[in-house]
């Protein structure tokens, strides 16, 4: 057992979860249901709207809701600012953000700053960011994630996502796994500094790494709906994160390891595949299986080791030296001064993630 529990006191969720073929479909019925009214602005990008946002802005207008859509280059605080200027000169009472991560959080922050409700609209399934209430953009120099409100509808279609590239579908299985450690490190810092727990958060992290784990062979498989095993852990994730209004439950250790190769490597890879590679490492520190993860991720395909990932040797190192100063008020198995770097080699080297 966790030992203290305190529970926590006001929890945001999503008021809709819709998961299941064709449900672009039933987004005029979910707006209404929702009494969000009738002007919209949807935010996407230039290849998305390409691929489904005509299609979404015909299905709303057949449903009476007249439909701007904005595209974003990038998911700066800029790029918020600019949506929030189109939002307030064309009047819109509601906010759709249709597609990965960009636009979602680029959705999600415009609609907290404007104090309006957001519709989730995910096309690919690569990170748990779907339905939480942070936001992950582009700060100066590197990623930061900021607090914003659950979006109060997600709307995703299991068809599209099946059909979605299997890499990003991968990033986000990688993105579920690494609950493994990040629940540890949560714990950790429980019985080291008192840090509030939620029992009902753990249980239902744990769950998602369950559904992962238990259907790797499914998902790898590629069988019809397997998306939808993979949406549903990443939405429960979200979930979550609401229940202990913060990133704690499915951010730790490895979470801070990809932030810290985000600020490093010249090319980084996926958000999920670089917390997958920090799962293992994290695993290692806190004598979990590490082996038995690895061995789950390879059924599913996902990268585990630097060269599959496209990353260097020597920024897994460096991201290793580094990652207990990303976010130095989260306690984790890092601790307060990190690795030497004769320790990060070895974690590396034994785990085979470097050769
Ligand atoms: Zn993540």
């Amino acid at each position: 057992m966790y030992g203290v529990i305190n529970e926590f006191k006001h929890i945001e969720m999503p008021q809709m979860l819709s998961l299941g073929t064709n449900m672009f479909l039933s987004l005029p019925e979910i707006i209404e249901r929702l009494s969000l009214g009738n002007k919209c602005l949807l935010i996407t990008d230039k290849f998305v709207e390409n691929k489904y946002g005509k299609e979404v802005k015909i299905i709303l207008e057949e449903g009476k809701i007249e439909t701007t859509v904005s595209i974003i280059e990038d998911s700066t605080l800029d790029e918020v600012d600019k949506q929030i200027s189109v939002l307030k000169e064309l009047g819109t009472n509601f906010v759709v953000g249709l597609g990965g991560g960009k636009p979602i959080d680029v959705a999600k922050l415009t609609s907290f700053k404007a104090n309006q409700r957001f519709i989730s609209i995910p096309t690919i399934a690569s990170h748990d960011g779907i339905a939480s209430s942070r936001a992950s953009l582009k700060g100066i120099g590197e990623r930061h994630s900021i607090q914003a409100r659950p979006p109060i509808a997600v709307v995703a279609d299991t068809k599209i996502l099946d059909n979605s590239p299997y890499r990003y579908t991968c990033a986000g299985c990688g993105d579920i796994l690494a609950k493994k450690t990040s629940l540890k490190d949560w714990m950790l810092s429980h019985r080291i500094r008192n840090e509030p727990i939620s029992p009902t958060s753990v249980a239902l992290s744990e769950m998602t790494v369950k559904l992962i784990s238990e259907n790797a062979n499914l998902i790898k498989s590629h069988s019809e709906g397997y998306s939808r095993i993979v949406m549903n852990s990443l939405i429960s994730s979200s979930l979550a994160m609401c229940v202990a209004g913060s990133s704690r439950p499915g951010s730790g250790s490895e979470h801070m390891f990809s932030h810290a190769l985000d600020s490093i490597a010249e090319t980084p890879a996926l958000h999920g595949e670089q917390c997958a590679i920090g799962t293992i490492l994290m695993a290692f520190l806190h004598e979990l299986d590490w082996e038995n993860i690895q061995s789950i991720m390879n059924t599913i395909g996902i990268p585990t080791t630097a060269k599959k990932a496209g990353l260097k040797d020597e920024d897994i190192i460096e991201a290793l030296r580094i990652a207990h100063t990303i976010r130095p008020e989260r306690f984790t198995i890092l601790g307060k001064d990190g690795l030497t770097h004769e320790a990060a080699v070895n974690v590396a080297v034994k785990t085979n993630v470097i050769d």
